[in-house]
């Protein structure tokens, strides 16, 4: 996520950081990389001007230049000011405290509407919603169909009445949902591939029909300034409230999350991060920019791993450190719920100051399948104990596993190493690994 950006601006402000004073000249040379930096990630022109002009302003002041740690100082006003960039606090959906909670979906064919229903349908649920996912895209034919593979998948209902009128759909699926009583309807209409009158008035009648408590426009990052332009027509025409700017995770240069919220007034409300249903995150513009200016996100990453790591399992998973009794067996366990948190790549990222050094390191999920795959192909009794394992054990571990004798040292090597680590973590009174972090 904003790669190129981010890489950029930490070189500027290691410069800053490396100066023990500073004058006018630096920062306005810094200024003058910041901004290089922004327009190459395509934020819109305007937006990097008046942003530059702020964080300058705010940084020429005498208390900056003549404070101890200048350039610290100046990387805060800048953080300070991408975060107000993006709409400040993280801005949440309208529930209506008289259920059913109407949720519309708007935007262009292939900017992810119809994935990001049933994203926020799968997040609803976790919440203890009951949602409904309604089909009113009746041009694209496999639209429909798509609806409902979802909406398999993650187990919440979809209505659908086929090709009828869109408007006539979304009324009868608010009924639909009261008598099962299902408390959020989240409404997938119909995409264009341009913005064209004939969307814009299907979407005005949908509107004026089923009174939705929130609009959500669905952009899609990669488009760049085209995303921020496609959210001022729908703001201007239709109005909406809040936007989902999907594929944050490809290679986007990070332009249009920068830059919607000051073009638009509207606020990103969510990001979608991946083709997974899972795959999707409240925007908070406080951790965005922290990822951005390469500060780390450990709030996000807290997050990910409540939700991964059950508290009963983490209280077993101690005592077993505790006693000394961790296999090789657990050791996978907890691959696996790391893996449920999300692709590797993005957990590093939101690690402070960590993000580069890791990635330049080059760390291989591959490498991860195959720690599975040498453990999977040892016995039971040898998983509890890893010492039996001599050369011959080590051949036929490699052979089972498709991998090499090497590798299954290495595994081995690498456990025996983390269990001598755990020992001292027992040792030490009130130094349990995953007591710490229990509430
Ligand atoms: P719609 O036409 O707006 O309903 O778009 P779809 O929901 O069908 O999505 C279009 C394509 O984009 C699909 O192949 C999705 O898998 C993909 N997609 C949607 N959201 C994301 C995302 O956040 N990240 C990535 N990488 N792909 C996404």
């Amino acid at each position: 996520m904003f790669q190129g950006l981010s890489e950029k601006l930490q070189e500027t402000f290691k410069r800053l950081k490396s100066k023990g004073k500073l004058t006018e000249a630096d920062v306005n040379e810094a200024m003058r990389e910041v901004r290089m930096a922004l327009l190459e990630a395509d934020v819109n022109f305007k937006v990097v001007k008046d942003f530059v002009a702020k964080v300058k302003e705010r940084s020429i002041g005498q208390e900056v230049l003549e404070s101890l740690s200048p350039g610290q100082q100046v990387i805060k006003i800048v953080n300070e000011e991408m975060v107000a960039l993006m709409g400040g606090v993280s801005s949440k959906i309208n529930i209506s405290s008289k259920p059913p909670t109407v949720i519309m979906l708007v935007g262009l064919q292939g900017a992810g509407k119809t994935t990001h229903g049933a994203k926020l349908a799968n997040m609803l649920k976790k919440q203890g919603k009951h949602p409904l996912l309604v089909a009113c895209d009746i041009y694209r034919p496999a639209a429909i169909k798509q609806l409902e593979v979802l909406g398999d998948q993650i187990k919440v209902p979809v209505f659908s009445l086929g090709q009828e009128n869109p408007v006539k759909i979304a009324l009868a699926s608010l009924e639909h949902a009261l008598s099962q009583g299902l408390d959020v309807v989240i409404i997938d209409t119909a995409g264009r591939l341009h913005i064209n009158e004939e969307l814009m008035g299907e979407l005005k009648d949908i509107k004026a029909a089923v009174k939705p408590h929130e609009i959500l426009l669905v952009v899609d990052a990669m488009t760049g300034q085209d995303a921020v332009n496609v959210a001022e027509s729908f703001h201007g025409d239709l109005g909406i409230d809040g936007i989902i700017m999907t594929k944050l995770d490809g290679d986007t240069r990070g332009g249009a999350a920068l830059s919607v919220k000051a073009v638009t007034g509207c606020p990103i409300k969510f990001a979608g991060i991946g083709e997974k249903l899972d795959a999707i995150e409240p925007f908070f513009p406080d951790r965005m920019a922290s990822r951005i200016l390469g500060m780390g996100d450990v709030l996000t990453l807290i997050e990910k791993a409540q939700e991964a790591f059950d508290e009963k399992q983490a209280r077993e998973m101690e005592q077993k450190l505790r006693k000394q009794e961790f296999t090789l067996d657990d050791f996978l366990d907890q691959m696996q719920q790391i893996k449920k948190m999300g692709p590797l790549g993005s957990l590093l990222e939101m690690i402070p100051g960590a993000g580069k050094q890791l990635k330049d390191a080059q760390i291989d999920e591959k490498d991860m399948s195959h720690v599975e795959a040498i453990i999977h192909s040892m016995t039971q009794e040898e998983r509890r104990k890893p010492a039996l394992i001599k050369d011959s054990r080590k051949r036929r571990i490699a052979k089972g596993s498709g991998t090499s004798v090497q590798e299954v040292g290495r595994l081995l090597k690498q456990f025996e190493q983390m269990q001598k680590m755990m020992k001292q973590f027992a040792g030490a009174p009130g130094m349990g690994m995953m007591g710490k972090g229990k509430k």
